[in-house]
């Protein structure tokens, strides 16, 4: 009981000291090694010199953290305030006070409200498409519905994902023809390569994006597929190459 006494009265203000320096760790440490004690002196000396390898821990700790702490300077090497242009305290206390951040929101609110929806109901509303979109292939005739393709196989040469295969044979004029044009549709990544190497604009990439299939075989298109799709969209292939051909 002397001892408990004798440790609480020597011990108290070297706890409070060790509190206003620094932690509510080490004061909480200190306040368990008192409570649970009926120590003898042994003991005592013991948890003294426990508090004070605390606390010169806790101070070399936060002397070292105040040393690497960022400092900010100027040209000179001045100390400078970080904070020296931020909002001043009334900016802030008149911004907490009166809900200007709540306002402004609010605000943003009321003028998307009004403002049309970006939003379009796809499929019956469709988004514009560029001149230059990639789409489905097609094979395109001259107005005399001869076919344009000359069978120089500049496109197969050129796919890079090798979905074009071509076979050939000669016209009684000595042209040639193809017998044979297939494009395995998932193969091809879309890049355009084809109808750029095309010297007559007989392949070409429609605006149709809408053509998903339930079988792999349907997306292996041959000649004929391809000459309808191009019949069906001539109109509108011809009217985007005429709108691209001054960037050609
Ligand atoms: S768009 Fe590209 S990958 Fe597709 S067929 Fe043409 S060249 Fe080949
Ligand atoms: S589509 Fe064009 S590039 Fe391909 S074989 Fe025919 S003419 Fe040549």
């Amino acid at each position: 009981m002397f001892s408990r006494t004798r440790l609480l009265v020597g011990l108290q203000p070297r706890l409070l000291l060790n509190t206003q320096r620094n932690s509510a760790g080490a004061s909480l440490v200190a306040r368990r090694l008192i409570s649970n004690t009926s120590c003898s002196h042994a003991e005592h000396d013991k948890h003294r010199h426990q508090l004070e390898r605390l606390s010169s821990g806790i101070e070399g700790r936060s002397s070292h953290s105040a040393h690497i702490l960022p400092q900010e300077v100027d040209a000179h090497g001045n100390q400078v305030n970080p904070y020296r242009d931020g909002p001043s305290a009334l900016d802030k206390a008149v911004h907490l006070f009166f809900f200007t951040e709540i306002i402004r929101g609010m605000w943003i609110v009321l003028e998307n409200f009004f403002r049309p929806p970006y939003t379009i109901m796809y499929p019956f509303e469709k988004g514009p498409l560029s001149p230059r979109f990639r789409g489905e292939h097609a094979l395109r005739r001259y107005p005399s519905g001869e076919e344009r393709c000359i069978a120089c196989k500049l496109c197969e040469a050129i796919c890079p994902a090798q979905a074009i295969t071509i076979e050939s044979e000669a016209r009684m004029d000595g042209s040639r023809k193809t017998t044979k044009y297939d494009i395995d549709m998932t193969k091809c990544i879309y890049c355009g390569f084809c109808q750029e190497a095309c010297p007559v604009d007989a392949i070409v990439e429609t605006q149709n994006q809408e053509f998903s299939v339930e079988t792999r075989e349907e997306l292996l298109y041959n000649k004929e597929k391809l000459l309808a799709n191009g019949d069906r969209a001539e109109a509108e292939i011809a009217a985007n190459l005429h709108s691209d051909h001054v960037y050609r």
